[in-house]
């Protein structure tokens, strides 16, 4: 039986590279749709050669070419932000795979879970926001939420055959970013163009930058909360700069498992897709011998404060990791084309985090609400 799979978000680099997956196994995996954003060319390509019922492009201004394209090949096209949620819940669909970037997610997510779709979760921003909304509806629908993310999948293979309630705490690691030893003088001068030149990972803009502020950190933190029903308390960040043990479980009896391998976004992807089978795969092996150090540092809090920021935000809950995770798009998206400045970002989002009313039992309308003012009070304050 063939896995049939809806890949949102399938231009980026996980959705590339789920491809690259999927190309390997052609008789345990199908793709059944795919969806771009404004990358017409590369989504036309890419449904040419996997075949896929149905495409969309979410910029309507590429309808025209992309169905020219398709039409005669028997592909259905479709556009619009609409149309993601309404295509997730397609009979032919086994297991969405969630690659898109930001709070835009959210939607379709609810909706492939409304549908009893399992997910491949790459978009963390989707339980940033909604995490308690996301998970309750996955319990009630018995659909799986499994982690595309390095570090959550760590966790999730570290677990398997585990009891949930003999796991202590986790330990989260981070590569520290390309900015891992500057001080704020030098922090207040690098430029988005350094920002991106990620040391090991090879990723989309938006998590890159997240990456070089630690937000990405914060953001996991939230993400492994709602993934394994953690406290806090249990979620420890640690520096590991060759990225090579990718998260940990301590146990109640002391004992640390780690997941390790190459940094390859390949791997993580490959489990979710076959869990829980674990297919051969020809990526790069770790060496011993090209590697002989593994280090670890504490998080430099004090010079990174947006950790310690996402740790606030989970801690009030409500939708308070919402107001954080639009402000941060907000900020980085400034930060990408040169409107603000590094170290401003945290301080837009710890601004927001102020100014926008709290709700402690936000609805999925007081979710779009808050996000929408959170955005506005971004940009006024980096304008
Ligand atoms: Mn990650």
């Amino acid at each position: 039986m063939k896995k049939r799979i809806a890949i949102l978000g399938s231009t980026g680099s996980i959705g590339t590279q789920t491809l690259e997956v999927i190309r390997q196994f052609p008789d345990r995996f199908s793709v059944e749709v795919l969806t771009a954003g404004s990358q017409a060319d590369l989504l036309i390509q890419q449904a040419l050669e996997f075949k896929p019922n149905t495409v969309v492009i979410r910029d309507k201004e590429y309808y025209e070419e992309v169905k020219n394209a398709l039409l005669p090949h028997y592909i259905k096209v479709f556009a619009g932000e609409e149309s993601l949620s309404q295509i997730v819940q397609m009979d032919s669909i086994d297991v969405v795979l969630l690659a898109l970037v930001g709070f835009l997610g959210l939607k379709p997510a609810l909706s492939a879970i409304e549908a009893g779709k399992h997910i491949a979760l790459a978009n963390k921003e989707t339980l940033v926001v909604a995490g308690e909304l996301v998970t309750k509806l996955a319990v009630k629908k018995r659909v799986a939420i499994l982690p595309v993310d390095s570090e959550h999948s760590a966790i999730f293979q570290c677990l398997q055959g585990e009891n949930l309630n003999s796991v202590e705490k986790i330990f989260l690691t981070a590569s520290g970013g390309p900015f891992r030893g500057f001080n704020k003088k030098q922090l207040s001068k690098v430029t988005s163009k350094e920002a991106l030149n990620h040391p090991n990972w090879k990723m989309g803009h938006k998590i890159t930058i997240d990456s070089a502020t630690l937000m990405n950190k914060g953001l996991e933190v939230i993400e492994a909360k709602w993934l394994f029903g953690l406290e806090p308390s249990q979620i420890e960040v640690i520096v590991h700069p060759q990225s090579v043990i990718h998260s940990m479980v301590q146990f109640t009896d002391g004992s640390i498992k780690a997941q390790m391998g190459m940094p390859d976004m390949r791997i993580p992807i490959q489990y979710a897709l076959s869990y829980p089978e674990r297919f051969f795969s020809n990526f790069p092996r770790f060496s011993f011998a090209e590697c002989t150090m593994l280090n670890f540092e504490q998080v430099d809090q004090e010079n990174f404060p947006n950790l310690t920021i996402a740790y606030k935000a989970l801690s009030a809950g409500g939708n308070m990791p919402c107001i954080l995770n639009a402000a941060n798009e907000i900020a980085v998206d400034a930060f990408l084309n040169n409107k603000t400045g590094f170290l401003k970002m945290s301080d837009v989002i710890e601004q927001c985090m102020e100014l926008i009313p709290f709700i402690s039992n936000p609805t999925f309308e007081d979710y779009l609400s808050t996000d929408h003012e959170a955005r506005i009070k971004a940009l006024e304050l980096i304008n």
